[in-house]
């Protein structure tokens, strides 16, 4: 039975046409339904209507709403906890250096699957298309105030801020840039350790970077390591853990393995804020904490100190 039809109607002998938006194909002889979204009945899908995607952010800390341009304004830290949210490489490079000073380096390196490990290639695709990076760290020699330096940047948002043979080798390259150079080296780490996908090749990076800092110390060169969260297993035992100066981010979990596995490996109770920033630094692990806000002004200060007692070439 043919159900759709239009109809034209005549008004003072004048035909009006139905409005019709879209006419229904040709061939159709019964009337179809178009099938709309299902409106959610769960708590998640009335929130998702309520709140426009990509405007606001939940703060998981004190759950406050934050407009997300404010909270781009704030360098990612929530204004009413001061919650350090995880932020893009490029974002803090943006808010640490003089403009125009940051001169990148090998930013056309990139992994290559060596150990033809299941779907890694895919996911480093992946992450490269949702990123625009090449690799989870950002390297460079740029101006701090008024001192050159050379600055690494890692990005948990590149495959976990793992350290494969890029991270390494760029970090490898930046750090001898800045034994040349006679330059301070800077790394904000965030990393979820070794990157299984590379195996040994991996674990390898530890000892390179390492060793080249190892070099840029007996050139009696500084090199603070700034610890963000999370910085977790290989990284934490080479380089992360290596700065003359070890400073991390308010909140910032640092560690080898875990709280989880360390929990379930010796059977005893953490203590509370096991791992965090403020507990290493009260064991002293951690120097001192810098929030992100005061980072460049503290960066600064650390500099002039090191400047002032720098020997003369
Ligand atoms: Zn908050």
């Amino acid at each position: 039975m043919d159900t759709t039809s239009f109809i034209k109607k005549t008004i003072d002998g004048v035909v009006q046409v139905e409005p019709a938006l879209t006419p229904p194909p040709k061939s159709a002889t019964t009337t179809s339904f178009i099938k709309k979204n299902k409106v959610g009945s769960g708590k998640t899908r009335a929130k998702k209507r309520d709140i426009p995607e990509g405007l606001w952010t939940k703060c998981q800390a004190c759950e406050a709403m934050i407009f997300d341009k404010e909270l781009d304004e704030n360098l990612q830290v929530c204004p009413k906890c001061a919650h350090h949210f995880p932020i893009a490489s490029r974002e803090r490079i943006h808010a640490l250096v003089e403009t125009c000073t940051f001169e990148e380096m090998d930013a056309e390196m990139v992994s290559v699957d060596v150990l033809k490990f299941a779907s890694y290639k895919s996911k480093l695709d992946r992450d490269k298309k949702a990123t625009m990076l090449k690799d989870a760290v950002v390297t460079g020699i740029g101006k701090i105030g008024a001192h050159q330096v050379a600055l690494g940047v890692m990005d948990f948002r590149f495959m976990g801020g793992s350290m494969g043979a890029v991270v390494g080798e760029k970090l490898t390259r930046l750090i001898e840039r800045g034994t040349e150079g006679h330059w301070p080296v800077i790394i904000i780490s965030t990393s979820g350790g070794a990157r299984m996908q590379e195996g040994v090749f991996s674990l390898m990076q530890m000892a390179k970077t390492s060793a080249a800092l190892a070099y840029h110390a007996q050139q009696r060169l500084p090199y603070i390591s700034y610890l963000t969260n999370n910085s977790y297993g290989g990284v934490m035992a080479s380089y992360a853990a290596l700065g003359d100066l070890n400073v991390a981010e308010p909140g910032a979990m640092i560690g080898f393995a875990g709280p989880r596995v360390i929990k379930d490996t010796t059977h005893a109770d953490l203590p509370p804020g096991f791992q965090t920033a403020e507990f290493l630094l009260e064991h002293g692990l951690i120097d001192t904490i810098i929030p992100r806000k005061e980072a460049k002004e503290q960066l600064i200060r650390l500099l002039d100190y090191f400047a002032a007692g720098k020997p003369k070439l």
